[in-house]
């Protein structure tokens, strides 16, 4: 059995170094005598590992002490409800920006908390595009203004950071998160699902400005509650230990490649081959606006869809895997993020280029 090029969105590929560091110690973790999987949260060796994990996070992000980092739990999709719950505190309602799939379902989860101010859209445009800030109609009196800085589905990614004054800002980063730099001191939160490019699933890793601590609301569950979380080191309850763990390995190997400043240099040229590729192919098209093309996400059609099942299957004999487009989308989607090598993208392109020259 050897492993496959697999292009999932998420859960997606991790890297094979870290997994087989993982099956290395599955069975006795540096001489404990016990899996991670096994340990007590509170004992010595796992708060090692959770401790490791955050510093080295904090390192690559460049995360100062003025955020707590948090590794919950429940994946990203219920950050959608613990963010208003905690940040909307005495404030009437938040600015959000819809840009595609994903910002709409935050979008809808804090409806059911306050009032939504839904400041820009670009969904007239089939979320191929992002409008400018200029046109926003932010409010000085939002709680805070959340927007999805890559949206995943579509593959539309921003080019630049909102402005948002002394409103704070909070960015679903879980398909971007240490895919590039990112300046952390511009943001209020910034919270990321793993399954994309951080470890298994279920586990979310949040940052937020302590500041922004102890404003949630009096029902909010103590489990979604940020105070709560950062008091105890996210470990109120029993934590997703070897997620966390994993998470931590994901992290070293991060470090091992140069840290996300060179992840960025070849995420972007990955990202540049595929797009350069697709563009000077007419039997492939892909629909967003160049300028916010997806560095993590590459969506694309063929010119006729009627080859889309011939074109998986052979991608599939080739061992390049799970390229569907999102049911609500159709066509094709290639995620390369951080642990998809460029050999990858390099055997997609060449698989692309017979494909169309056979059948095209
Ligand atoms: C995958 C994804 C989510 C949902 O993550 P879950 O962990 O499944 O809840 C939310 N936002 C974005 C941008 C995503 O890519």
């Amino acid at each position: 059995m050897s492993r496959a090029f697999n292009f999932c969105a998420g859960p997606a590929t991790l890297p094979e170094a870290v997994l087989k560091q993982a099956r290395d110690e599955m069975l006795d973790w540096r001489g404990t005598g016990m899996s991670v999987m096994e340990m007590s949260h509170r004992g010595d060796a796992f708060v090692t590992i959770a401790e490791t994990a955050e510093k080295d996070l904090r390192e690559l992000a460049g995360v100062s002490d003025d955020y707590a980092v948090l590794f919950m739990q429940g994946g990203a999709s219920s950050q959608f409800a613990t963010i208003p719950l905690n940040l909307l505190g005495d404030k009437s309602s938040a600015d959000y920006v819809n840009t595609g799939i994903w910002s709409k379902k935050a979008i809808a989860e804090a409806k059911r908390y306050g009032n939504v101010n839904v400041v820009a859209s670009s969904e007239d445009s089939g979320f191929t595009t992002i409008p400018e800030q200029s046109v926003w109609t932010t409010s000085a009196e939002a709680a805070y203004l959340h927007y999805t800085p890559n949206e995943t589905i579509g593959g539309l990614e921003y080019d630049f950071i909102p402005d948002t004054g002394s409103v704070p800002l909070v960015a679903d980063m879980s398909s971007t998160m240490l895919s590039r730099p990112v300046d952390v001191s511009k943001f209020g939160l910034i919270y990321a699902g793993a399954q994309k490019n951080i470890g298994p699933s279920g586990l979310v890793v949040v940052i937020i400005r302590k500041d922004l601590l102890g404003r949630a609301r009096k029902e909010t569950p103590t489990m979604m509650n940020y105070q709560v979380m950062a008091e105890n080191g996210s470990m109120y309850n029993t934590p997703s230990t070897y997620s966390w763990y994993l998470a931590g390995l994901v992290f070293q190997w991060l470090k091992a490649q140069g840290g996300v400043k060179a992840m960025g240099q070849i995420n972007a040229r990955k990202a540049k081959k595929l797009y350069d590729f697709i563009d000077n192919n007419d039997f492939y098209a892909n629909p967003i606006d160049p300028r916010f093309r997806s560095w993590m996400n590459v969506p694309f059609t063929l010119a006729d869809g009627a080859l889309n099942d011939e074109f998986l299957k052979g991608a599939d004999a080739r061992g390049l895997l799970n390229l569907q487009g999102h049911r609500s989308v159709g066509g094709m989607r290639a995620s390369i993020y951080n642990a998809m090598p460029e050999s990858g993208v390099d055997a997609l392109i060449q698989y692309m280029a017979e494909f169309a020259k056979e059948r095209g």
